[in-house]
């Protein structure tokens, strides 16, 4: 049977980067950020129940969501955030579930949720097991400033915002410590392959 694995980290601890590894690997990916952002189209349902919500004020002049108007929408009033997770987020869920189901049905040896908030949303109870991927706060802070050339402040305070480290690391069936070289990474990542699929299948 395929095994489905929740995989997730705090924001700029090398999620993508391990993903991508997996999927060199042979690994079916769903990324839950990239079904966000489709559905968050014009005329795909979440840009629609946006639009029917909030009127036309959170568009571009082109007519696209503007993320930033949402955004404020969305954090300037604890309703509103409400508001959008009961609406937004199991409509992402939804689509989740349609590619997670298809996949299992193509039979490859992995299938890989990719969810940055797989703990805090509780879609960690989707899959057979959750992989961690981290990297001490300091790391993850020099990492976040120099990706999104942010300041320290901004920074930490996107990496407080989210679950603390030893939480998840709790939670988790399998830590990939990614503070060493990338070399280093794609060397755990293999181990773990071998170790926890491919031996499914041998
Ligand atoms: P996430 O998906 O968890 O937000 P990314 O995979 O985008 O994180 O990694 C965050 C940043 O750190 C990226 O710029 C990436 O290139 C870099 N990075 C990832 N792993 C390593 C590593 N082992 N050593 C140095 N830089 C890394």
């Amino acid at each position: 049977m395929t095994r489905v694995i929740g995989l997730t980290g705090g924001i700029a601890s090398g999620k993508s980067t391990v993903s991508g590894m997996l999927k060199k690997l042979g690994a079916c990916i769903i990324d839950a950020d990239a079904i966000a952002h489709e559905l968050a189209e014009p005329g795909k349902a979440v840009f629609e129940a946006y639009l029917a919500h909030f009127g036309s004020g959170v568009l571009t002049a082109e007519g696209r969501l503007d993320r930033r108007a949402v955004a404020e929408q969305v954090f300037s009033c604890p309703e509103e955030k409400q508001w959008m997770d009961r609406t937004a987020f199991p409509l992402i869920l939804a689509e989740v579930r349609r590619q997670l189901a298809e996949a299992k049905a193509s039979g490859g040896p992995l299938i890989v949720l990719d969810v940055p908030l797989l703990f805090e949303a509780g879609w960690d109870s989707l899959a057979d097991e959750s992989w961690l991927v981290y990297v001490p706060e300091s790391e993850q802070l020099r990492r976040l400033c120099l990706r999104d050339n942010c300041t320290a402040e901004q920074a930490l305070g996107r990496i407080r915002a989210q679950m603390p480290l030893a939480e998840k690391l709790s939670r988790a069936d399998a830590a990939i410590d990614n503070s060493g070289t990338i070399e280093a990474t794609r060397s755990i990542v293999k181990d773990l392959w071998k170790e926890r699929v491919h031996e499914q299948f041998a």
